[in-house]
């Protein structure tokens, strides 16, 4: 059959691998997660993050399923089921990181005590209790890849052997850590947990921001995204 010129181009510009890929915004407005440096609660900077994952990914052709973006809870169960119901290929849970107290020392912004840390940097995690961990990893390795060659840098600090760390870590350069957080394990696709970066950190926490930071993240997941998806 010969297509109109119109529709042969469209053809063309679809990409090779499109996927449907979930993005979880972490938290919720009732129960937003950490608190920057500077008092911002942890949901803004992740569905500001999410968004932005989302419109890229559906630029590249790919399905996306916003998930949480509305701030209402959502169970960290029924988050995975959400995406499972979509058929995600791919269940992205964004974040943005703290650090366990000890390592926060108190600062004063505008009058009021807060808390900072000097740990910098992204990570990514992945659960060997997913029916799908070596795919989740891959996908974790390519999107950490794409941070880097963007000039992005991968915190360790997840490996102190303290209360609530001492996560294992899968790829030490790649900074992808092994845990076993709810919206991993009962997923039943590939799922990465993205840490974006520190926002008890006071200049990671300006810099996170920034939408042309949050535009660079966007450009990394979905560079990686498809492609790990596509790799045998
Ligand atoms: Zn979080």
């Amino acid at each position: 059959m010969r297509l109109p010129a119109a529709s042969a181009s469209l053809l063309l510009a679809l990409p090779l691998h499109a996927a449907t890929i979930a993005v979880d915004v972490g938290h919720s407005l009732g129960a937003p997660g950490a608190t920057s440096a500077y008092g911002e609660p942890e949901f803004f900077y992740n569905r500001a993050l999410a968004q932005e994952v989302a419109r890229r990914l559906r630029g590249a052709g790919h399905l996306v399923l916003l998930i949480g973006a509305d701030g209402e809870e959502t169970g960290l169960r029924p988050r995975p089921e959400l995406a499972a119901a979509a058929r995600a290929d791919l269940f992205l849970s964004i974040h943005h990181d703290s650090a366990q107290q000890r390592f926060l020392k108190p600062w004063t912004v505008d009058g009021v005590q807060r808390w900072y840390t000097d740990f910098s940097g992204y990570s990514l995690f992945v659960s060997r209790q997913n029916p799908r961990f070596a795919a989740s990893a891959a996908c974790a390795q390519a999107i950490s890849r794409q941070l880097q060659s963007r000039g992005f840098q991968r915190t360790l600090h997840h490996t102190a052997e303290v209360a609530g760390e001492g996560r294992p870590l899968f790829d030490r350069a790649l900074g992808v850590y092994e845990a076993d957080f709810a919206v991993l394990r009962h997923a039943s696709m590939p799922a990465v947990l993205f840490e974006a970066g520190v926002i008890l950190n006071r200049d990671d926490a300006l810099r996170l921001a920034r939408p042309a930071t949050r535009t660079r993240l966007a450009e990394a997941v979905a560079a990686a995204a498809g492609d790990c998806l596509a790799a045998p």
